[in-house]
């Protein structure tokens, strides 16, 4: 019998994509290859058919530790040999995994998530792609993305960060060098941390909107928004616990344009003196006060 292809980014004809195979049936074997697959960050009721479907049929698990996904396994009633990888392995390693998929389907988990967003995978799935190994990813969890749409910021462009650097010299640098870009930011963030992070967002960019998302699908889920002076009073009277996406909204004075602002200085002016409207404006816009202050001595005279 015909191995089923695996899935890939394809043209679509007549609303079906022409190289998604028909869904194939349980005892059929997977075409050899690697298979990205997304697992639940808390709630094992977010695993995905597919992704039930994939680790059932699939010839073996690599993932980062064998004793969790050994138990994720064990609560979908599959039993697979279990390989450990992380892109730290041993080039010989690497290479044994990828030529064994050559001839087996080989899934790839992360502990909790989708692999590679702050979890190993890169290396092997460029390793892949070299030695034209097919591979494909099964979309699910990702803590980032979660947090993202949880949080009410601005989604329309966001930048993924990772971890903030843990010295505090190189938090703040990176914090300045990522405060610039006009996105809302997204760092993975961990509790005992937490105080620190927002400690350096005040001293770096004060003005900006935060969120901090916990426990994203767990019991205890909660997303608190607010500024970083705020947050950090909330936590150091409540320390967090759990997991922790960071997010920082897009600098106010990137999307308040200049006409925008000359309308809330005119406004701003007609009960308040010019040094004052500018304060104000510049509080609600993160716009320099004395540029602000220059624009209603001359807005005043026009
Ligand atoms: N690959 C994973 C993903 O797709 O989300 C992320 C793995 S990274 C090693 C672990 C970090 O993800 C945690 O330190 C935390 O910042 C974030 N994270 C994972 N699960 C989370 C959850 N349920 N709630 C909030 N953050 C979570």
């Amino acid at each position: 019998m015909q191995k089923p292809c695996l899935p890939r980014p394809s043209c679509v004809v007549h609303g079906r994509a022409v190289s998604d195979p028909a869904p194939a049936k349980s005892d059929e074997d997977l075409t050899p290859g690697l298979y990205l697959v997304a697992t639940p960050i808390g709630n094992l009721g977010d695993i995905t058919r597919r992704a039930v479907d994939i680790l059932s049929r699939c010839d073996g698990v690599a993932c980062e530790d064998t004793r969790v996904t050994g138990k994720l396994l064990k609560h979908l009633g599959i039993s697979k040999p279990m390989w450990r990888y992380d892109d730290h392995s041993e080039h010989r390693d690497r290479s044994r995994l990828v030529d064994s998929m050559r001839t087996r389907a080989v899934a790839l988990v992360s502990d909790a998530g989708t692999p590679m967003i702050s979890d190993p995978g890169y290396r092997l799935v460029n390793d892949c792609r070299e030695q034209g190994i097919p591979v494909t990813s099964l979309p699910g969890p990702c803590a980032a993305v979660l947090g993202l749409t949880l949080s009410g910021l601005p989604n329309d462009r966001f930048m993924f960060a990772g971890f903030l650097p843990p010295k505090d010299k190189a938090r703040r640098e990176t914090l300045a060098q990522l405060g610039q870009i006009d996105a809302t930011l997204i760092f993975y963030e961990t509790a005992p941390r937490l105080l620190k992070s927002l400690a350096a967002i005040e001293e770096v960019l004060p003005k900006r909107e935060i969120a901090v998302a916990r426990e994203l699908t767990k019991l205890h889920e909660e997303c608190r928004r607010g500024f970083s002076a705020g947050l950090m009073a909330y936590y150091d009277a409540h320390p967090p616990k759990g997991e922790i996406v960071l997010l920082i909204g897009p600098p106010e004075a990137v999307q308040a344009n200049e006409a925008d602002a000359d309308d809330m200085l005119r406004e701003a002016m007609a009960t308040l003196k010019p040094s004052q409207a500018a304060g104000q404006v510049a509080k609600a816009t993160g716009l320099d006060r004395k540029v602000l202050y220059a624009r209603a001595m001359d807005l005043k005279s026009e």
